[in-house]
């Protein structure tokens, strides 16, 4: 079956027409071969960054995101244990968060709960 698929890997955001043939992938619309292996994964196993924010134990929230693309069927998952979560502050960019979830690390995209 084939699907339309907006390339996402740099601005040019090419639109392109993809399918798993019985030969290989069919890929038309790409401008270079990046988006024949962006329009291959999205068809067999999509993967997302995904952001979000976890709580504070001091109160407030910090900012993070997955160190490396997800699975997209566990971003729900993700969210839910995200939800449960508390750091501990003061948090700088680029603390881990949460280790080996779903593969990757949650890490921290924003200074938070610095004190006054
Ligand atoms: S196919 Fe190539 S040029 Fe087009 S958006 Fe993807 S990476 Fe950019």
């Amino acid at each position: 079956m084939k699907k339309e698929i907006t390339c996402i890997v740099c601005p040019m955001g090419c639109r392109m027409t993809a399918e798993i043939c019985p030969d290989g992938p069919k890929v038309t619309g790409n401008t270079c071969r990046r988006g024949v292996d962006y329009a291959v994964a999205e068809l067999t196993a999509p993967t997302r960054t995904v952001t979000s924010t976890v709580r504070l134990s001091g109160g407030g929230s910090v900012s993070v995101k997955t160190r490396e693309p997800i699975a997209k069927d566990k971003i729900f998952d993700l969210m839910r244990i995200l939800r449960t979560a508390t750091a501990d502050a003061p948090v700088r960019i680029g603390d881990m968060i949460l280790s080996d979830v779903f593969g990757t690390d949650i890490v921290a995209t924003a200074e938070a709960g610095k004190e006054a």
